[in-house]
């Protein structure tokens, strides 16, 4: 038993089987390593004997079993996606504190850069993050006439809607910022877009004439003075309504952590093209995008980061230690200014294996069918490590000899079995 697999997951893994190598060898720059464990692990992905598993078993009557692949977490995999997003979406819960006052901007790269920004990635890409943290205390200051720094969770995302390369930047920003000398914090009630998007096209090309020092970036930063007078391109989310927050993460989730085409956007595939469809931010349709195969693996390639490359980072005062310390400064000025907002933000757990299969099948996969008992944890296999944890051998070698009375059930679906729930795991691909 795995994750419920649409249909749509075998034309993926067959695009990738099918043209992965033609792929390399018409664009040399992805014949790496890297790439090709990141290809190998998705193809492998939901496979119990290659991805290693964990095995529950009825420990009553001894004839329930259910066995749960380990997932991949290939950047590139479309399956593992879903947990992915669940993840990340508690993630950035948990770093909201309540009672502040948040936004969402998005601080974006015109066109005439994005080629330029593909091919030095590599060196531009953490930069660019540093930069948007950088124009927004700049444009806080300027406001405030303060020297101010505010809280920011950044998120970078390489691909627009159809899966081109589109790099930009989703902050979720305090509204105003901490003023390090006074030891107050500001609140702003709003950010002048006309000064945002001219500080913003500022900051990011004096970041990429200093990071990428060729003539042909002066020559780019040159023309971007010229060709946009009124800055870049930015977004404000408007208003501050408390409610939105309890949604804060979940929405943007929907924006910055969703695959570059996601599985259940791809309609057919004949072997040499792929179509798909998606959602169009100009025309509010539904646009169909029909792709040689090679442009289609190109566009989903191109979004993976370097190993280890920090997609969410927390800047200013939204960095945990600072916060814990001002925090009640920030709710004391907030509250003059706002009156107190309370149960805003909604800390969302992250879901367990157990609680996302329930979700999408209804039903609980540690629960045997046989005698209505809850399953335990039996074994772990992993294709490196062999078997990591077994509960027949833990039983002969007298793990529970001590525990008193273990044939006396607690009542009808509860076992005196350590429950799968509490033994606490930190293999990759669990949780
Ligand atoms: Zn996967
Ligand atoms: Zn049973």
């Amino acid at each position: 038993m795995t994750i419920a697999t649409p249909p749509a997951w075998s034309v993926f893994k067959q695009i990738f089987t099918e043209h992965w190598d033609g792929f390399k060898r018409v664009y040399p720059r992805y014949d790496q390593r890297y790439y090709d464990g990141l290809v190998d692990k998705m193809l492998g992905c939901g496979n119990p004997d290659t991805m290693g598993y964990i095995e529950y078993r009825c420990l009553q009557c001894g004839k329930g079993t259910h066995r749960v692949a380990m997932s991949c977490k290939s950047s590139l995999c479309l399956r593992c996606a879903k947990v992915y997003v669940d993840t990340w979406v508690s993630q950035v819960s948990q770093m909201l504190h309540e009672g502040v006052i948040y936004r969402h901007i998005v601080l974006t790269v015109p066109a005439i850069l994005r080629k330029t920004f593909y091919q030095q990635a590599q060196a531009v890409l953490s930069p660019f993050m540093r930069c948007g943290v950088r124009c927004l205390d700049e444009v806080y200051s300027r406001v405030s006439g303060r020297a101010l720094k505010g809280g920011y969770i950044m998120v970078i995302q390489t691909h627009g809607r159809n899966g081109q390369y589109n790099p930009h930047l989703h902050i979720i920003a305090t509204s105003g910022g901490w003023d390090p000398q006074a030891k107050q914090w500001v609140h702003l009630d709003y950010v002048p877009y006309g000064l945002l998007r001219k500080q913003w096209q500022w900051s990011l090309l004096t970041m990429l004439r200093q990071t990428v020092q060729t003539q042909e970036m002066q020559r780019l930063v040159d023309v971007c003075y010229t060709r946009y007078r009124e800055g870049f391109v930015t977004n404000i989310q408007k208003g501050d309504v408390p409610a939105w927050y309890q949604s804060l993460a979940r929405y943007l989730a929907k924006y910055v952590v969703s695959p570059p085409i996601s599985l259940r956007r791809i309609d057919r595939y004949d072997g040499h093209r792929v179509t798909y469809h998606y959602r169009s931010h100009k025309s509010e349709r539904v646009e169909r995008e029909t792709v040689e195969v090679y442009t289609f693996i190109g566009r989903m390639v191109q979004h993976t980061f370097a190993k280890g490359f920090q997609r969410i980072r927390y800047y200013g005062v939204q960095a945990t230690k600072t916060f814990a310390k001002i925090k009640a400064m920030i709710h004391d000025a907030l509250a003059k200014v706002k009156g107190i907002i309370k149960g805003a933000i909604q800390i969302i757990a992250p879901l367990t294996y157990r609680q996302r299969y329930q979700q999408s099948t209804g039903r609980d996969p540690l629960h045997c069918p046989h005698c209505h008992s809850e399953m335990g944890l039996w074994r772990i296999w992993h294709p490196v490590y062999g078997v990591i944890h077994n509960e027949l051998e833990a039983i002969r070698r007298g793990k529970y000899a001590s525990q008193a009375p273990r044939a006396a059930p607690a009542g009808p679906g509860r076992t005196v079995w350590p429950a799968a729930g509490g033994i606490s795991l930190s293999l990759p691909g669990l949780r």
